[in-house]
C-alpha cells in the first residue's frame, strides 16, 4: 500500500549511493525530505573560544549549511525540496511523524554516542506508533557492530588485524533518479529557507576569514572527480610521504569534511579508487594508499563503536591512564597559536582559519600539545579540534588524539615531532609560515622555523621583534621548565 514516507538527514547530505533515501522514495505516494535545525547547535555562544556556536566554530555551520543548500536544490531539480524545520529533533520528529500521518520512517544509523541515544527516543516513539523503521549503515564502509561479532564480540585493536576482518566492503547503490515522489501536506508547521550564518545571529561577519573548502554533495562529486583524474597520483599516493606544508594544492585529497556530512560516500569513493587501481595495475597499499586512508576511518570508527567511554581517559580500558599537567596558560598559547615555534603556531592559524590542516600537521600540534613538549591533556587539544575543524569527527577525532597522545594504539613515546626540523624538511623557505603568520613574512630563511635567534638588526629589518610583535619562545620555555617531560632533547622526527 502507498503510504507517506519520511527521511530524516542529519548526516548522509547526499541523493548518491543513499539507502535511505531509496528505500523511503519506494512506492510511497508522498515523500517529506526533512532536516531539522538544532539551536543547541546553531546559536551562537558568546562565551566560546572562538566565533560559533556551542558545540562549533563558524566555519563547520557553514560548511553544514553549505550542504543544505545544495541537497535543497538537488531535491527540487527531483521535484521535491527539503524541510526545514527547527527545535529539539526528537520533539520535531515525533511531532511532525504523527501529524503527517508517515508510514514509513528511513534514516541514516549513526553510531556516535549522542546520535544514538537520540535516535532510540525516536525509533520507540515510530515503533510504538505503528510506523515502519529503517535505519540502514551507510556512513560507514562495514557495520562496525558486524566486524565485533566476527572478532568475539571485542573490536579489532590493530589496523592489521581490523583489515584482516572486515575484507570488502558492499557496492554503493547504483540507482539515480528523475524525479522522487512529491511532498505531501505540511499545513500547520513553518519551513525555513537555509539560513545565512548572519541570520542565525552572528552579526557582521563581513571581516571574518572563512575557509576556503565549501560543503555540499556537488562539490564533494567535482572535488573527488578532479582528485581521481590524475590516476598516477592516485595510483602512488603513500600518506607519510606527503607534504604538510602544502596549502596552495594540498597534499591529499580534502574530502573528509565531505564524508564527515556524508556529502560523499564513502562506498562510493572506494569503488572509484578502485576503478583507477584496475586502469592502472600497479598501486600502493593500506595503510599508506588512499583505499588504507578509507580504512583508518573505519577502524576507527569499528573501535570507538565497541569501546565504553572511548572519548575520555577515564573509565575508558584502552587508554593508558597518564598524569596530565594541568596548565592554563600553555594550553591557551598552543590554542590562540602563540608558542613562540612558528611550525607550531602556523598550523593552529591554518586550524582557526580554514578548519582543516594536512594529516602530519595535526600530528605535529598534538604531540606537541601532548607527550611531546606541554604534557596536557588529550582530551583538551580534542576539544579545540571538534570545535575549530570542519571535518570534526567523534571516532576519529578521539582515536587520533587517543593515538598521537600514546594514550592507546601507539606506544612509541620516544617518537617525537620536533617543532623545528620536521616542518623544515619539507618547506625549508617557511611559505606555510609566512602565508599562516604574515607577521613573520620577511623574515630570513634562516631563522623563520627559529626567530628567537635571528639577531635584533635582522627582526628590525623584517619588522617583527620576537617577544613584541610575535611571541618569544624564551619566556614559554621558563614555563617549560617545571614540565615534568624532558622534552627538548628527544625530538627523533
Ligand atoms: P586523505 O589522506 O585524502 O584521506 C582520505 C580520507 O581517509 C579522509 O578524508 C578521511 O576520511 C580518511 N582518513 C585519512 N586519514 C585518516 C586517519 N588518520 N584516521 C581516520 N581517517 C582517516 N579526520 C577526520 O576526518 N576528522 C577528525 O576529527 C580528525 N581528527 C584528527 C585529529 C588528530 C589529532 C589527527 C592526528 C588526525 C585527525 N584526523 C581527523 C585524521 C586525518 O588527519 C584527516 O582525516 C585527514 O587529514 C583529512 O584530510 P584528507 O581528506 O585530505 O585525507
Amino acid at each position: 500500500m502507498e503510504s507517506n514516507a519520511l527521511i530524516w538527514f542529519r548526516k548522509g547530505l547526499r541523493i548518491h549511493d543513499n539507502p535511505a533515501l531509496n528505500h523511503a522514495r519506494r512506492g510511497s505516494k508522498h515523500l517529506f525530505p526533512v532536516f531539522v535545525l538544532d539551536p543547541r547547535y546553531l546559536d551562537p555562544d558568546p562565551s566560546a573560544f572562538s566565533p560559533g556556536s556551542a558545540r562549533s566554530a563558524l566555519n563547520r555551520i557553514r560548511f553544514l549549511l553549505d550542504c543544505l543548500s545544495d541537497l535543497d536544490a538537488t531535491l527540487r531539480t527531483l521535484g521535491s525540496r527539503l524541510l526545514l524545520l527547527r527545535g529539539d529533533p526528537v520533539r520535531v520528529l515525533c511531532a511532525i511523524l504523527k501529524d503527517w500521518k508517515i508510514g514509513k520512517l528511513c534514516y541514516e544509523f549513526d553510531t556516535e554516542p549522542y546520535s544514538f541515544a537520540q535516535d532510540k527516543q525516536v525509533k520507540d516513539f515510530a515503533s510504538l506508533s505503528g510506523i515502519e523503521v529503517f535505519s540502514p549503515v551507510s556512513h560507514t564502509l562495514f557495520n562496525p557492530a558486524v566486524v565485533i561479532e566476527k572478532n568475539g564480540g571485542r573490536p579489532p585493536l590493530t589496523y592489521q588485524s581490523f583489515v584482516k576482518l572486515a575484507g570488502e566492503p558492499p557496492a554503493p547503490l547504483t540507482e539515480t533518479y528523475s524525479e522522487l515522489p512529491p511532498v505531501g501536506n505540511v499545513e500547520g508547521y513553518e519551513l525555513l529557507s537555509v539560513p545565512s550564518i548572519e541570520e542565525l545571529g552572528y552579526g557582521d561577519l563581513s571581516q571574518e576569514e572563512f575557509s576556503p573548502f565549501r560543503g555540499g554533495e556537488t562539490e564533494a562529486l567535482k572535488r573527488l572527480k578532479e582528485a581521481l583524474e590524475d590516476k598516477e597520483w592516485v595510483a602512488t599516493f603513500e600518506k607519510p610521504k606527503s607534504d604538510p606544508s602544502a596549502f596552495l594544492k594540498p597534499a591529499t585529497t580534502v574530502l573528509s569534511p565531505y564524508l564527515k556530512f556524508g556529502c560523499l560516500s564513502s562506498r562510493y569513493f572506494y569503488q572509484c579508487l578502485h576503478n583507477v587501481y584496475t586502469t592502472v595495475g600497479k598501486h600502493t597499499s593500506p595503510p599508506v594508499s588512499l583505499v588504507g586512508q578509507l580504512l583508518w576511518r573505519e577502524f576507527f570508527y569499528t573501535v570507538a563503536f565497541g569501546t565504553p567511554h572511548f572519548d575520555q581517559m577515564i573509565g575508558n580500558k584502552i587508554c593508558k591512564q597518564i598524569p596530565w599537567r594541568d596548565d592554563e596558560e600553555l594550553f591557551v598559547a598552543w590554542r590562540e597559536g602563540r608558542t613562540g615555534y612558528p611550525w607550531i603556531d602556523a598550523i593552529m592559524i591554518q586550524l582557526k582559519k580554514w578548519g582543516w590542516m594536512h594529516h602530519l600537521a595535526r600530528h605535529s600540534v598534538a604531540c606537541f600539545l601532548t607527550r611531546g613538549d606541554l604534557f596536557i591533556h588529550w582530551e583538551k587539544g580534542r576539544d579545540v579540534f571538534k570545535r575549530l575543524l570542519i571535518d570534526s569527527d567523534w571516532a576519529i577525532n578521539n582515536g587520533n588524539w587517543l593515538w598521537l597522545s600514546c594514550s592507546s594504539f601507539f606506544y612509541q613515546y620516544n617518537r617525537i615531532y620536533s617543532p623545528i626540523s620536521f616542518g623544515k624538511k619539507y618547506d625549508p623557505d617557511g611559505n606555510y609560515i609566512r602565508h599562516f603568520l604574515p607577521v613573520l613574512k620577511d623574515m630570513p630563511k634562516e631563522y623563520i622555523y627559529e626567530p628567537w635567534t635571528a639577531p635584533l638588526s635582522v627582526q628590525k629589518k623584517a619588522n617583527c621583534i620576537i617577544g613584541k610583535d610575535y611571541p618569544k619562545r624564551g619566556l614559554y620555555d621558563q614555563l617549560l621548565a617545571s614540565c615534568p617531560v624532558f622534552h627538548s632533547l628527544c625530538y627523533t622526527l
